[in-house]
């Protein structure tokens, strides 16, 4: 009776834990992102710390999935969230947010420092050796960022998220990577 107990509990919480994540890359999905978010603005007026959002797209994926196909580009979606997620602090959160967009969390952190670390991203998802990257229009697999900061940008999440894809958009739109 205890064995089986035991197995019931280690079955929940597996079902648990992939509630919360995103079958391809592992990393948190929209749903955990959503809780990770709310939280945050919770404890905002007892703790009064800033926080920043950065949201990540990869630069014309359609065009990598269009010439080497949705396997390999799947791939591709599995390495950079590597990169996202070994490129963190503990206490940070990394989530797949939509089909090739990434955002990460950074509790207590300040905006200038998130652009630090949104540049550290950038430039460690550059560096990867990806493969067919100089295929790539730019001759490179690379991402463009958005950053946004709570509450100096936005009130809510939802705006937060909001003001982080504009932000995404104008680097789209000034060159990207
Ligand atoms: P931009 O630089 O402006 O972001 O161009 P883009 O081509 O990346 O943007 P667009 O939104 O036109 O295309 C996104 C592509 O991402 C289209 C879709 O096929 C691909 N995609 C979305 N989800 C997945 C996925 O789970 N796996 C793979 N392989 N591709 C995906
Ligand atoms: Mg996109
Ligand atoms: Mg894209």
């Amino acid at each position: 009776k205890f064995r089986n107990q035991h197995f019931q509990q280690k079955e929940l919480e597996q079902i648990l834990i992939e509630a919360d994540t995103d079958k391809l890359t592992g990393l948190a999905n929209r749903r955990r992102l959503d809780e990770f978010l709310d939280a945050l603005v919770t404890i905002f007026p007892e703790e009064k710390k800033s926080f920043s959002l950065i949201m990540a797209d990869v630069d014309y994926f359609k065009y990598y999935n269009d010439t080497h196909g949705h396997q390999i580009g799947d791939l591709v979606l599995a390495s950079i969230a590597s990169i996202l997620k070994n490129s963190i602090r503990r206490g940070d959160l990394v989530a797949r947010y939509g089909g090739e967009e990434f955002v990460v969390i950074l509790p207590n952190c300040s905006k200038e420092n998130a652009i630090l670390i949104g540049n550290k991203l950038r430039l460690a998802i550059f560096d990867e050796n990806i493969q067919f990257q100089e295929q790539q229009p730019m001759g490179n697999l690379t991402c463009t960022f958005g950053i946004a900061t709570y509450p100096d940008d936005a009130g809510t999440k939802e705006l937060l998220l909001k003001k982080a894809d504009e932000c995404l958009y104008d680097g789209k739109a000034s060159g990207r990577n």
